[in-house]
């Protein structure tokens, strides 16, 4: 049994690598992964959507092109462990979600998902078992239409300097750049140019 190119015990070295650690999650949205693109036309262009920011967004960074950075990727957080890949020009796809009906017969993956007993009670190598014997029985394909135009990227447009921090921003977000309008997670700290950063390298017009 494979995940996408790779056997299973590859593709969970892969995840530990690049999650930290073999999240079942992970291993869940490989499997979920694959029966999307098995149920996609043959050569087509998909971009994704994760319903969820846990785990399913790095299973489909790990499987497919489609990433946060390059924007084939969103991510819509309604915490729901759904995934959905799509014809990027026209929008017919594949939704494939964790079917809660269908985990009756797999007792340890229905106590981690709905977290039924605490971590520390669950186990974790008779849950990993159970995950990839029931590989994708646990999934329901739905055939959806994506509204492609809503999803469409909007660009930067106009680029400002911020006359609090001095740092480009997009001109559209107003007289200073987000951050600078209270959105900064840095804490203030006095006697610094700016919250939390220290200059590491003077200006070129300091130097002459
Ligand atoms: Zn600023």
């Amino acid at each position: 049994m494979n995940i996408g190119p790779y056997s299973i015990e590859d593709y969970m070295h892969l995840v530990k690598s690049f999650h930290g650690n073999v999240a079942p999650g992970l291993i869940i949205g490989g499997f979920m992964v694959d029966l999307a693109k098995s149920e996609l036309p043959d050569g087509v262009l998909f971009d994704a959507i994760s319903e969820t920011k846990t785990c399913l967004p790095d299973a489909l960074q790990l499987l497919t092109p489609c990433t946060i950075g390059n924007g084939w990727l969103k991510v819509m957080d309604f915490g729901r462990f759904a995934l959905c890949l799509y014809d990027k020009y026209e929008g017919k796809g594949v939704r494939v979600f964790l079917d809660p009906e269908k985990l009756n017969s797999w007792p340890e993956i229905k106590t981690w998902f709905f977290k039924l007993k605490p971590k520390s009670e669950q186990d974790p190598d008779a849950l990993r078992d159970q995950i990839v014997e029931a590989g994708t029985d646990i999934l329901t394909v739905q055939h959806v239409t994506v509204d492609t135009a809503s999803l469409q990227k909007k660009g930067k447009g106009a680029i400002a300097l911020c006359p609090s921090c001095g740092e480009s921003y997009p001109a559209k977000d107003g007289a200073a750049c987000l951050a600078c309008q209270g959105n900064s997670p840095y804490k203030k700290e006095p006697h610094d140019a700016a919250p939390g950063l220290r200059i590491v390298s003077k200006p070129k017009n300091d130097r002459d």
